[in-house]
């Protein structure tokens, strides 16, 4: 091996050169095979075949590339590491093809450089979650501290308003196993929800605590706890578990509380809970049948949003039909403003709106031409709520709630 002219390098009888930007540092016996490995002739094509190296070093030829590695390092300063600079070893002629094509725009960080940026990326994420860990520590404590149960006032049930009456009730009759603490509403099974979702439950529920009658139970799910932005400790009511207010372990405390609302609810009523008895009944109704309105509405692929027109309408039909009946109106009404929005082509949200017309419009004729309504039976896909059990079978003994006229709720109101 000579250097001939500029840049030329002969090997083996023939010359060539490097390729551009190829480093190459060679040591030891025959290094001349291995530099002949990497040349190149002026256009750029490889000077001699892996077989012709092979056969002049007396290699066994698929051993070639192996044996130049042993005796040249070649280091390609197109593919630097853009990090640090560092030049990584071309491994042969067919890496050196792979990282000019793949990489010419931008090379890869270097191992080194890859090892440095995964442990910083690592270390990172330990310290976050270290953070992590201690804000869950001292959420943990301040929560203890602060919810520690303690004995308050035992529950006077007759005091209590009806509507809330019903509501612990109806929470605390599906509290866990041992009555410990009550499911938090966010895990109530779609299959036996606790009230109808056109009623704000949690504004509800959060009325129980407000008013004394729920603590908040220490052992919630630790997402049900956070921070305001003034740094006070709060609770996310849907994701919270409640124990009843009065004294010793919450299973006994809510047992007691829940015989107490039983009792109390089978016992004659006062003047006050009998009227409130009437709203109560207005107000389940009324979000019940705008669940299944909703739920037909989405059925055609109507949006519906519910204003008070919508509420009036609804609202009127329950004054004087059952809810079964009240479900076979709206679901009429449903159908026939479908029918309208396939047939004339109005914009569908105009169609949509219609509906709440329809559901006036068929209660007046009901009730005119004294039409037998069917009651309908409840849609599989809408369960009745355990508020609405608590409320009607069980504080009223009203067996078939869809079927019950308002005047026979009126009768079962004024008979507590
Ligand atoms: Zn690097």
């Amino acid at each position: 091996m000579t250097d001939t002219a500029a840049g030329q390098v002969s090997a083996l009888g023939r010359v060539g050169r490097l390729p551009e930007l190829l480093e190459v540092e060679a040591t030891g016996e025959g290094v001349e095979a291995g530099i002949a490995y990497w040349l190149v002739d002026d256009s750029g094509r490889w000077l001699f075949t892996a077989a012709e190296i092979a056969r002049h070093a007396g290699w066994p030829a698929h051993e070639t590339a192996k044996r130049v590695r042993a005796l040249v390092t070649a280091r390609d300063s197109t593919s630097a590491c853009p990090s640090c600079g560092a030049l990584t070893e071309v491994t042969s002629r067919s890496d050196l093809t792979a990282r000019r094509s793949r990489y010419s725009y931008a090379p890869p960080a270097c191992g080194d450089c890859r090892r440095r940026a995964a442990e910083e990326i690592a270390e990172q994420r330990r310290a976050a979650e270290a953070e992590e860990a201690r804000r869950r520590n001292e959420l943990a404590a301040d929560v203890a501290e602060h919810f520690a149960l303690r004995d308050t006032e035992p529950l006077h049930v007759t005091e209590q308003d009806l509507r809330h009456v019903i509501a612990l009730l109806a929470l605390l009759r599906r509290a866990d196993h041992d009555l410990v603490r009550t499911l938090p509403l966010a895990e109530w099974p779609a299959s036996e929800p606790y009230a109808p979702i056109s009623l704000d439950a949690a504004e509800l529920v959060r009325q129980l605590w407000r008013c004394g009658l729920l603590r908040v139970h220490p052992a919630s799910p630790p997402d049900a706890f956070g921070y305001t932005p003034d740094g006070e400790l709060g609770i996310f009511v849907e994701k919270t578990s409640f124990v009843v207010t009065g004294s010793g372990p919450t299973g006994p405390r809510n047992a007691t509380a829940l015989r107490a609302l039983y009792a109390a609810i089978a016992e004659p009523w006062t003047e006050d809970w009998r009227a409130a008895a009437a709203d109560l009944t207005s107000e389940l109704l009324l979000a019940d049948a705008l669940d299944y309105l909703d739920l037909q509405m989405s059925e055609h692929g109507f949006e519906l949003k519910v204003g008070e027109r919508t509420r009036l309408a609804v609202a009127r039909a329950l004054e004087h039909f059952s809810l079964g009946s009240v479900y076979n109106i709206v679901n009429r009404a449903a159908r026939n403003s479908a029918a309208y929005y396939q047939r004339s082509g109005v914009p569908k949200q105009q169609a949509a709106n219609s509906v709440v017309s329809r559901v006036d419009g068929d209660t007046d004729r009901a009730l005119a031409e004294k039409w037998d309504l069917k009651p309908y039976r409840r849609d599989w896909r809408l369960p009745m709520s355990v508020l609405l059990s608590t409320f009607f079978v069980t504080a009223l003994s009203v067996g078939d709630v869809m079927a019950a006229k308002p005047e026979e709720l009126a009768a079962a109101i004024a008979a507590k």
